[in-house]
C-alpha cells in the first residue's frame, strides 16, 4: 500500500478532492517533487493564510493538545452567528490557559449600537455557555474597526507565550490573522508552517518578536449553522456584507414570514405586535397568512422562495418545526443559527413557530440590541 505523498511545507498528507480540507493540492501537482499544499503555497508566496476546515472530532483532538502548552487562546466568534459559532466546550480543552474572546463583524450592526451594552451582552452569553474569558474585544477585521484593540489585547495577555487562534468556519479567522500578519509584517520574516504534534493538522506559525508564534488552527465545522448547509453558490446571499437593515413587521397572530426558502416564521398566538427581522439583505422576506403558508411553499419553493434553488431542493434538509414561547416583557430574539435573528417587540408575549432545516440550531436568547 502506497502512502499518500506529504506536503513539503507542513507534512500533512496531500489530497486533491476537497479544496477546503487540509492538504489540498491540484491534481496536476500532487506527484511533483517537493509538492506543497495550497495553504502552504499561499503562505510562502503571499504571506497570507487561507481557511481550511475540519469536523468536530478532529478539532477536539487538536484542542486537547493546547491544554498541555502554556499559551494564550484567542477565540474568534462571529457576532452575526454568536450562538452558532461559540465553541462552548473550549474551556475544558484548553486547560488553564487564558481565553481572549474576539468578537468579529461588528460592522454589521447599526452604527447607533450601544457598544458597552453589547460587550456586557457578549460577556453574559459566554458565561452562560460556561466560557470564562479574560477579556472581550469587539472588532471588524474587514472594515479595520477596533483592530488596534485586538493587537493591544493580544500583547497584554500573551506575556511571552504562544498564541493559538481558534474559531468556527467563516467567522473571519483568516481575515483577522492576515491583519495580524500585516501588522507584524515590518519584521519582514518569512511565515512558516509546521505540523501540530500528535495530530494530522497543519498549523501556521506567525513569528513574533520574542521567538514565540501566533498559531492558526483549522476552522471547525458546526453542522447546526445555516452557513454550513446552504449550497456554496448561495453563501454570498446568506452572509451579510453590509450593515443589517432591520425590517420591522407589524403582525397579527396567524401570519407567517418566509426567509427565501431557508426558513419560515409563524406568529401562532398573541396580541398584534411587531417583529424585527435581522437577516442578510441578499435574502427576500415574503409575508403570508399562516393558513396559506404550506400551499405557498409547495407552489413557490426553489423559485420565488429561494435559495435554495430548484436543483438543490432534493439535497437540502427538510424543515422541522420549533415551537417557542416568548414570555411577557422579556425582550428576546428568536435566533436561527447562520441566518440571523428576529427581535420580538411585543410586551404581552407570544407563541411562535420556526420551521428550519433539520439540525439547524434555533433558540430564544436575550435580545442582542
Ligand atoms: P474563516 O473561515 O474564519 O477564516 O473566515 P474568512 O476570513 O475566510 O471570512 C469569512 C467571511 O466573512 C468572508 O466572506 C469575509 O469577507 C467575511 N468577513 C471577515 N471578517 C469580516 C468582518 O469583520 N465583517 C464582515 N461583515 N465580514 C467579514
Amino acid at each position: 500500500q502506497l502512502k499518500p505523498p506529504r506536503c513539503a511545507g507542513c507534512g500533512i498528507p496531500l489530497q486533491s478532492e476537497d479544496s477546503m480540507k487540509p492538504g489540498f493540492v491540484p491534481a496536476s501537482s500532487i506527484d511533483k517533487e517537493e509538492a506543497v499544499c495550497q495553504r502552504c503555497f499561499r503562505i510562502k508566496n503571499y504571506n497570507e493564510v487561507s481557511s481550511v476546515t475540519v469536523d468536530q472530532d478532529e478539532f477536539l483532538k487538536l484542542l486537547g493538545g493546547i491544554a498541555s502548552t502554556d499559551s494564550l487562546v484567542v477565540h474568534i466568534v462571529d457576532l452575526f452567528d454568536f450562538q452558532g459559532s461559540l465553541i462552548s466546550g473550549l474551556q475544558r480543552f484548553v486547560g488553564n490557559n487564558p481565553i481572549l474572546l474576539v468578537v468579529n463583524k461588528i460592522d454589521l450592526l447599526p452604527p447607533v449600537t450601544n457598544w458597552n451594552r453589547l460587550r456586557n451582552w457578549v460577556q453574559k452569553q459566554a458565561r452562560e455557555e460556561g466560557l470564562k474569558v479574560v477579556d472581550v474585544v469587539l472588532c471588524s477585521a474587514r472594515r479595520n474597526i477596533g483592530f488596534d484593540r485586538v493587537v493591544e489585547a493580544v500583547n497584554t495577555y500573551r506575556q511571552n507565550k504562544d498564541v493559538y487562534v481558534v474559531g468556527a468556519t467563516n467567522v473571519g479567522k483568516s481575515t483577522v490573522i492576515n491583519r495580524l500578519i500585516s501588522d507584524y509584517s515590518d519584521l519582514k520574516r518569512e511565515l512558516t508552517v509546521s505540523r501540530y504534534p500528535g495530530t494530522t493538522l497543519d498549523a501556521v506559525h506567525i513569528p513574533l518578536d520574542d521567538g514565540k508564534s501566533i498559531i492558526d488552527t483549522p476552522g471547525i465545522v458546526y453542522s447546526w449553522r445555516m452557513s454550513e448547509i446552504v449550497p456554496r453558490k448561495d453563501l454570498a446571499a446568506l452572509l451579510p456584507d453590509k450593515p443589517l437593515k432591520p425590517l420591522t413587521y407589524q403582525l397579527n397572530e396567524k401570519q407567517s414570514l418566509f426567509f427565501g426558502g431557508l426558513a419560515r416564521f409563524d406568529f401562532v398566538e398573541g396580541d398584534r405586535q411587531s417583529f424585527t427581522v435581522n437577516i442578510s439583505g441578499g435574502l427576500t422576506v415574503h409575508r403570508t397568512k399562516l393558513e396559506r403558508a404550506d400551499e405557498l411553499y409547495e407552489q413557490h419553493r426553489g423559485v420565488m422562495l429561494s435559495p435554495p434553488s430548484t436543483e438543490d431542493l432534493d439535497t437540502f434538509p427538510t424543515w422541522t418545526r420549533h415551537r417557542l414561547r416568548i414570555a411577557p416583557n422579556s425582550n428576546q430574539d428568536i435566533f436561527i443559527s447562520g441566518l440571523g435573528w428576529i427581535q420580538a417587540n411585543g410586551k404581552q408575549g407570544a407563541t411562535v413557530d420556526v420551521h428550519a432545516p433539520r439540525g439547524i440550531r434555533v433558540l430564544l436568547r436575550e435580545s442582542i440590541l
